[in-house]
């Protein structure tokens, strides 16, 4: 890999994302020598994915180079890998660019979609965890309305024009809230020889309420929101098959949908060679002490989505979301320069700031510590925070820029098909993408 021997401890972080960049931070001119490993050149803002699949926001405005974070810390180095394989006895990782060694090692990479073994789903389904995949997301979404007028075949329409978001989380309500805009504000006018009034939103939710790590009120409301935009909002509902085409419930109730967009599970990426299977959790996490330390390896460490601390307060692990990941990062970075200095550690104390999730133009849901609140109120607080969190001066600027225009001109003008997405299931379907490829 290229990196010098140092007199310094090396510190070897897997993954650039909310975690692995906030402990990185704490690193900072301490007497350490940090590799930090992604297997992306940047760190993504998965909060905003679903507005690059709706045409919002350009990918850019989301995703900022990790080399920039490092820039400036002489001991500091970034390499784009993938790390496939630990080897903890001799304190090795291996990757895609080749092996190198470690004092101390951080797995911060995060999560994936959880199919729960459906390989139908897996295959048919869209997912939404990265920027390429909110990019084909937006492509076949435009496709389909290509499509649809390309069409005699009523059947055919429908099914392009009929959308599925699977699972009833924030992911789920922000995206079905920005489809249900753009059939109401952006579709009747992009496409006027279309009756776009068939397009049809469908959220499915396997529990009885949406956002089900919020508040009552705030699932409540936001399923009114939802139900205020056209959204079909069906609970109790679990998707159990999918084609491409047909999508069939454990109900009488089913699908003809062109896109299904599957954001109703993760669960944490693992990497091969720790002797952890039963440390592991049902959703692959690895359990990890107070000071994130993976149970049985003193010298490696676990923090974010892939990280199980189990505590009173969070019996089953905190929230994969931002805040544990950022928090755990910045504990554990004091926490190696102590270990280095001879001190105790100091064990991890969540900080819950809360959350929310908007829906649309003025309408979100917050629940924070002391106060929940829905509504106009909730959705500027929403606004402040996410620009707040993103990194990057740049990317706050353009962010700010295209909601101030969106908001003012009632649209989305990312919504291009740059890289076309070709699904597999084809009947007429995809001549659009076809013709575009082949260009
Ligand atoms: C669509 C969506 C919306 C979300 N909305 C919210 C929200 O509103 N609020 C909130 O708090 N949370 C939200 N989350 C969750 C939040 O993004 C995650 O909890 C957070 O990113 C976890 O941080 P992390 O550091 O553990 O992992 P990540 O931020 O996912 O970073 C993991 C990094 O590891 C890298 N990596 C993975 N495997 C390897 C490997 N083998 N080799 C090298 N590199 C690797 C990845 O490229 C990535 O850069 C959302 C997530 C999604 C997908």
């Amino acid at each position: 890999m290229n990196i010098p021997q140092s007199s310094f401890p090396r510190i070897v972080i897997i993954g650039g994302g909310f975690g692995g960049i906030a402990l990185a931070k704490k690193l900072a001119n301490k007497d350490v020598q940090v590799v930090l490993l992604d297997k992306h050149n940047y760190h993504n803002f998965q909060p905003l994915l679903y507005q690059v699949s709706t045409g919002g926001l350009e990918p850019d405005s989301i995703a900022y180079p990790i080399r920039k974070v490092l820039q400036g810390y002489p001991n500091f180095y970034f390499r784009l890998a993938e790390v496939v394989q630990i080897d903890p006895k001799h304190k090795i990782i291996s990757s895609s660019i080749g092996d190198i060694s470690y004092d101390y090692l951080v797995v911060a990479t995060g999560s994936e979609t959880n199919y729960f073994g459906n390989k139908n789903i897996e295959e048919n389904s869209m997912a939404m965890k990265t920027i390429p995949q909110s990019l084909n997301l937006r492509s076949l979404i435009l496709e389909n309305f290509e499509q649809a007028l390309l069409t005699d075949d009523l059947h055919e329409r429908d099914a392009l024009m009929n959308f599925v978001i699977v699972g009833g989380g924030p992911t789920g309500v922000e995206l079905a809230g920005a489809l249900a805009e753009i059939k109401k504000g952006i579709l009747p006018k992009d496409y006027p020889d279309l009756d776009t009034r068939r397009a049809q939103i469908n959220l499915v939710q396997g529990g009885d309420r949406l956002l089900p790590a919020m508040s009552k009120i705030a699932s409540s409301k936001a399923e009114k929101f939802l139900e205020k935009l056209g959204v079909n909002v069906w609970k109790d509902i679990r998707v159990t098959d999918y084609d491409g085409k047909h999508i069939t419930t454990d109900t009488d109730i089913s699908f003809e949908a062109i896109t299904l967009v599957w954001a109703a599970g993760v669960q944490a990426v693992r990497i091969e060679g720790l002797d952890v299977d039963e440390l592991l959790t049902r959703g692959n996490r690895l359990k990890v002490n107070a000071y994130n330390q993976v149970i049985g390896h003193e010298a490696i460490f676990a923090i974010g989505d892939v990280a199980q601390m189990e505590t009173e307060a969070y019996p089953e692990g905190h929230p994969m979301m931002a805040q544990p990941a950022i928090q755990q990062g910045q504990n554990l970075g004091q926490n190696l320069v102590r270990l280095l200095d001879g001190k105790p550690l100091r064990p991890f104390t969540y900080k819950d700031k809360g959350s929310m999730a908007t829906v649309g133009r003025n309408k979100a849901v917050a629940d924070l510590k002391r106060i929940k609140f829905q509504g106009v109120f909730a959705w500027f607080v929403w606004m402040f925070v996410h620009l707040f969190f993103l990194i990057g001066f740049r990317n706050r600027v353009v962010v700010f820029i295209n909601w101030v225009y969106n908001y003012v001109r009632f649209d989305r003008e990312a919504r291009l098909i740059i890289r076309p997405f070709k699904k597999q299931y084809q009947s007429v379907k995809n001549k659009v993408a076809d013709s575009i490829a082949a260009d």
